[in-house]
């Protein structure tokens, strides 16, 4: 299997791709921009929403509770899910007792998290995705390349040829391939027995669940079918629908650009005597998966803060140029950088630590202000001392950089030593395995120190004829 590395490296030397990712996200982070233009003062409410999100998840035990005990007064189940396998369990078991042959999803990153349809397909039973971009992909075969715009890798042109592959229909703009992918949908949403969604938030004070949308697709997924079921990471809780507002007040701006999503839908349990519509049944999935362990971490809790908008993925100039898949699972860019090695802790997963420049984009764009390079230099500290990421060879190097740079006339001398030999340096660009090393690097002209740059202005002033 590729490693991070290779895969980074096959897809930042993918012209066509880096064309696409700027392109999207470029548009992404235009509209967000302008969303916020008349917002007002954005850091008080970013303040609000960490606020917000971190009164539940220090309480996490207390509003799981708080949760379960009002949905199922509302006449919904809770179930909780330690890791991925039992989430799938529970879902598929679901489906399975009830007699159920199709399920219609809504988009749902936990769902690609525990990789559900995998374990809807093994079980016969048929599972399609009803968001555009999820639809793109699952008809692809891929995995999504972002949290908001899963087919954000792929071009117009791209999407038509697939359709015309996989659906046998032709269209040539936007609205003619959505019209088909309507279409082919329809009869699904009707015909289903069950729908999945995720959830952006649910509410302990109301046992309710808020999913947002632009589709439609989730009303219809969660009012057709005469089961729901909700899937949602435990640490999406919030205490009350005020805190849910606070949120609400920034997500779709920071996701999307937009004010209100189209589709704001609050669900408390299933539908009741005398509701026209909505499922008879609704079950809330929770989802630890290594959760509690984050939360039991004091410097990594804070990336339970994170709502998920994606806003971060589109200033990451790491992103802009790798794309999603090279991420290697469901969370890519900034935010996936953290979570990824924290909820799959492996010698591979650290290697993410490393995708990042340290520009602090990320956490200028971020709603719930999570510090990711603060945290990914923490991960990169963890690789090194847990995960082996640093050999012996290495640690000497880094010991004696760390001698030298502490002493700054031994510094200077190196430099002044490592310049003189500069044109030998590039000599070396002749041999074959050193020349794309030696004709990309230059050893640094150092500044003068301070006090000799100090001289220098002085003489200058009293040549100029002194301060007047
Ligand atoms: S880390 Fe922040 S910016 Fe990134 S997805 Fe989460 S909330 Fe959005």
């Amino acid at each position: 299997m590729d490693t991070f590395e290779q895969r980074a490296e096959k897809a930042a030397a993918d012209a066509r791709l880096r064309g696409v990712l700027r392109r999207a996200a470029g548009v992404l982070r235009g509209l967000r921009e302008r969303a916020f233009a008349d917002f007002g003062d954005i850091e008080a409410a970013k303040a609000r929403l960490r606020k917000a999100r971190l009164r539940s998840v220090l309480r996490l035990p207390e509003m799981l509770t708080r949760l379960e005990e009002r949905v199922t007064a509302a006449g919904g189940v809770v179930h909780y899910a330690g890791d991925a396998h039992q989430a799938r369990q529970i879902v598929v078991g679901l489906a399975r007792d009830r007699d159920v042959r199709l399920v219609v999803k809504g988009k749902s990153m936990i769902s690609e998290e525990i990789g559900l349809n995998g374990a809807f397909a093994e079980a016969g039973i048929e599972s399609v995705e009803t968001d555009l971009g999820e639809y793109i992909i699952q008809l692809a075969g891929e995995g999504p390349s972002h949290i908001i715009s899963p087919a954000l890798h792929k071009s117009k042109d791209e999407v038509a040829a697939l359709f015309l592959e996989k659906l046998g229909k032709t269209a040539e703009t936007a609205p003619e391939l959505t019209q088909i992918a309507r279409e082919a949908l329809r009869e699904k949403f009707l015909a289903a027995d069950m729908g999945v969604t995720g959830a952006n938030m649910a509410v302990a004070d109301t046992g309710s669940v808020v999913l947002l949308e632009n589709e439609g697709n989730i009303r219809f997924s969660t009012t057709c079918p005469r089961v729901h079921v909700a899937v949602m990471s435990i640490e999406k809780v919030v205490e009350t629908l005020d805190d849910a507002g606070d949120v609400l007040a920034l997500l779709p701006r920071s996701a999307t650009g937009q004010r209100m999503p189209v589709y704001l839908s609050v669900f408390t349990g299933p539908r009741r005597d005398g509701e026209a519509d909505g499922a008879g049944e609704f079950h809330l999935v929770l989802l630890d998966n290594g959760r509690s362990r984050i939360l039991a971490d004091p410097l990594m809790r804070e990336m339970l803060l994170c709502v998920r908008c994606g806003a971060c993925l589109n200033v990451c100039p790491v992103y802009k140029t790798i794309g999603g898949h090279a991420y290697g699972w469901v969370y890519p860019g900034p935010m996936g950088s953290v979570l990824t090695p924290l909820l799959m802790p492996s010698r591979e997963t650290f290697a993410l630590a490393h995708a990042c420049t340290g520009c602090g984009a990320c956490r200028e764009a971020c709603p719930a202000g999570i510090d990711h390079p603060g945290l990914l230099l923490e991960l990169r500290r963890r690789g090194v001392e847990d995960m082996g990421w640093c050999g012996p060879g290495e640690r000497l190097l880094a010991g004696a950089a760390a001698a030298t740079l502490a002493r700054p006339l031994l510094y200077r001398g190196i430099m002044g030593g490592l310049r003189a030999l500069d044109p030998q340096l590039r000599a070396l660009s002749r041999f074959p395995g050193l020349r794309a090393f030696a004709r990309t690097r230059q050893v640094p002209r150092l500044k003068p120190p301070f006090w000799s740059r100090a001289r220098a202005m002085d003489r200058e002033r009293l040549r100029r004829g002194g301060d007047r």
